[in-house]
């Protein structure tokens, strides 16, 4: 559904991304892991267009994005959602309107509509009752919820998460991973950088290690985790296991 080769990506002659080859099918959950400043974060970025990558191609359903089409970046981003630490919901709209505004805005839907999808949304992630909240008077999770229904309401190719819940108590992490595993198991392509190793361990189809914005070791999480074959894998996993 979603690759990448060669990806390059230089922030005043660092390297974040040195030469990145990915690819990730129709229904396969994929973790990303790796030392802070690794690069995962400049590569899932590069996934959905919000970092343009100097070399390399992003391909979506086999066809490339052109590096220079703004058309083309942003249909990119419109297949694929994101999710990020920090739920990013926008704060002075109701959580209804947080869901509704993009698929109204690129005219996937009308309001009615996108108004009705969002409350099937809101029963997936469990939160009808806060449809007229607003992401202030929201938890930690329960905001990462309504961020990822936002992103679902644009019926995307795949989703992207960039470390979902990191900013989460230990007690609200739970109710995150466990709508990710939900979404692999009702078939979304996920690609999803987590320190979680647990969640990795269950869930993923594939682990992908990545140090110095270079792909090291990739592989199903039993071989990674048990018997890793590199060095640095097994190094970076010895200080967080
Ligand atoms: P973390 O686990 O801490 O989130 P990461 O693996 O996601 O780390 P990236 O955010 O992709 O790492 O960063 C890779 C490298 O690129 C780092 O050295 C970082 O400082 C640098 N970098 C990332 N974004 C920018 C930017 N916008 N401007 C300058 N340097 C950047
Ligand atoms: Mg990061």
């Amino acid at each position: 559904v979603i690759a990448a080769r060669g990806l390059v990506k230089q922030f005043q002659g660092l390297r974040a991304l040195d030469g990145v080859d990915i690819s990730v099918g129709r229904g396969e959950v994929v973790v990303i892991i790796g030392q802070s400043g690794s690069g995962k974060s400049t590569l899932i970025r590069c996934l959905n267009g919000l970092v343009e990558p100097d070399a390399g191609e992003v391909l979506v359903g086999g066809e490339a994005v052109r590096t220079h089409s703004q058309a083309d970046w942003r249909r990119l981003r419109q297949r694929i959602g994101m999710v990020f630490q920090d739920y990013s919901l926008f704060p002075h709209l109701t959580v209804t309107r947080n869901i509704t505004l993009a698929p109204v805005r690129t005219g996937r839907a009308t309001q009615a509509e996108a108004e009705a999808l969002a409350r099937q949304l809101l029963e997936r992630v469990r939160l009808p009752e806060k449809a007229d909240a607003y992401p202030v008077e929201l938890s930690g999770g329960q905001q990462q919820r309504v961020a990822i229904a936002r992103a679902l309401a644009m019926r995307p190719d795949a989703m992207l998460f960039d470390e979902p819940t990191s900013a989460l108590d230990p007690e609200t992490i739970q109710e995150v991973l466990d709508l990710m595993r939900e979404l692999a198991q009702d078939g979304m392509t996920m690609v999803i950088v987590s320190h979680e190793m647990g969640f990795a361990r269950e869930v993923a189809d594939r682990v992908v290690f990545i140090d110095r914005g270079r792909v090291v070791e990739t592989g199903p999480p039993d071989a990674i985790f048990r018997k890793a074959q590199e060095a640095r894998t097994r190094d970076f996993l010895a200080k967080i296991l």
